[in-house]
């Protein structure tokens, strides 16, 4: 993000991770993290939300290193003036570069000399682990399901004393100390320092887990769903400790959760992500009683309304959530968004039913003078729909205004949005097929809409940065123009 702190702990710029990366398999070219930008400033907690698939885990672990990616910079505890450097840069290459074109890189966007030498010299992406030691073992990253984060074989007191091991200043009695005090702010016995993990349950586990990482006092703790096995007590404890340490020592954590109320507890800012991007990104304040994001707007106002009155999001909200790897063309939340509207992304592949639905009701009616379709075939690539007719017959211009005129007047029923992304009908020069072109898919990007507070949706602008039509190359003039 854009923030110009010097402050800042850890800056990511412009991660972008596919698929490809984690499967191995070269066809899988979805992104997984697009374009990701966020800032996290020292002793603030950086809270993630979205549903289930919209990246959040892989977030953290690329943030942690523990995933590879494509592109992109991770700034950790970078001295001042080059953060505040780095996060101008950064911040220039979204603006000039990657303007407009959604995440992925254009042919001859080439990142400045500038902006390269800093992320060679302060990155940790694409470093090797020997290289960024010193900087790692300041953070501690907090897995999802802690039986399996942790050694059957050790008790708890060896399982915390093992996080020393990354190193540490504190002599042997400073050790024991720290680890009784850490136990018993997070809410555990003594007498359970001496269990095994098979003797605990997942809760206790996920307690001990935590404790592990508050007792190093990193600078930066990575939590993934750090309460989901806790009832609501220990949650309460959890979290008061949480923020006891940060207020006392000074670390700052990243969380991802589906608990609305962990993070409106720990969260200074807030990023939202839907299917691998960010696209709300403010202050707590600013997520909670002013968010601008349609996506945002459905995801608090869905999990304040749950029975349990616990704020889960998980999967709660509607049943269109596509899984990656079938993220949709322009803004991918255009087939959920209850105000999207016709610059918001429609494909061929999502308006062919529609067609094909006015095509068979009209069939008997206002189309009864022409013949039945054939089929209506979507041109992915040019975003377009043939339709083709039986028996070879020749189309008039009276069909294409009739059909025109349905379109339009299925624009304003309910369903009739993605129709309003119809820029034209017209019949082929030989009258045996009609095209139906669509207006092209645009990504709005992430934009500061006011102070600090950046959305990427395209009520909030974004969509000037797409001429409405493609510029005309100019035509080379005929030997007798010339003449
Ligand atoms: S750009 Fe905005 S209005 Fe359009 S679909 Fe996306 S979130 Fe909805």
């Amino acid at each position: 993000m854009t923030e110009l702190d010097e402050t800042t702990l850890v800056f990511v710029a412009h991660l972008d991770l596919e698929l490809e990366k984690l499967t191995g398999r070269s066809a899988d070219r979805t992104k997984v993290l697009d374009d990701i930008s966020l800032q996290l400033l020292e002793g603030e907690t950086l809270g993630i939300i979205g549903e289930s698939g919209s990246g959040k885990s892989v977030l953290l672990k690329a943030i942690a290193g523990l995933v590879p990616v494509n592109s992109g910079a991770v700034y950790f505890e970078t001295p001042p003036e080059s953060m505040y450097k780095a996060v101008k840069l950064e911040k220039e290459y979204i603006q000039g570069a990657k303007t407009g074109q959604g995440a992925i890189p254009q042919a001859g966007e080439i990142i400045s000399p500038d902006l390269s030498e800093l992320r060679k010299r302060f990155s940790l992406i694409g470093k090797s682990l020997r290289k960024t030691r010193k900087s790692r073992k300041e953070i501690y990253f907090v897995f999802q399901g802690s039986r399996t984060a942790i050694d059957p074989k050790k008790t708890v007191w060896d399982t915390i004393a093992e996080s020393f091991k990354r190193g540490t200043d504190l002599n042997r009695s400073e050790i024991d100390n720290r680890i009784k005090e850490v136990a018993e702010a997070a809410g555990l016995r003594e007498t359970d320092l001496q269990k095994y993990p098979n003797d605990m349950n997942v809760e206790e586990l996920q307690i001990v887990n935590i404790a592990r990482a508050l007792a190093v006092e990193p600078k930066l703790a990575i939590m993934d769903e750090p309460t989901s096995d806790m009832d609501i007590s220990a949650k309460a404890q959890i979290l008061n400790t949480l923020r006891d340490y940060q207020y006392s020592r000074g670390m700052s954590y990243i969380v991802a959760s589906n608990d609305l109320n962990v993070i409106r507890v720990l969260s200074d800012r807030v990023a939202v992500m839907y299917l691998g991007k960010v696209v709300e990104y403010s202050t707590l304040s600013n997520i909670y009683s002013g968010m601008l994001h349609p996506y945002t707007k459905m995801l608090i106002s869905n999990s304040i309304t749950l029975e349990n009155g616990q704020g889960l999001i998980d999967g709660q909200i509607g049943d269109r959530s596509p899984v990656i790897p079938s993220i949709p063309a322009g803004c991918a939340f255009h087939t959920r968004c209850p105000v999207a509207f016709k610059n918001c992304g429609w494909t061929a592949a999502e308006i062919a039913p529609l067609i094909r639905e006015i095509m068979i009701l009209n069939k008997n009616t206002d189309l009864s003078n022409f013949p039945p379709y054939h089929e209506i075939i979507p041109d992915l690539g040019a975003n377009s729909l043939k339709i083709t007719f039986e028996g070879g017959t020749h189309i008039s211009y009276e069909f294409v205004g009739e059909l025109n005129r349905l379109i339009e007047a299925r624009v304003l029923l309910e369903g009739g949005i993605p129709l309003q992304a119809v820029e034209s009908v017209a019949v082929s020069p030989g009258g045996d097929f009609v095209t139906i072109q669509l207006l092209k898919p645009r990504v709005p990007r992430l934009m500061e809409v006011k102070p600090g507070h950046f959305a990427s949706c395209f009520q909030y602008g974004g969509l000037e940065d797409y001429p409405e039509k493609e510029p005309e190359e100019p035509k080379a003039k005929t030997n007798e123009e010339a003449a």
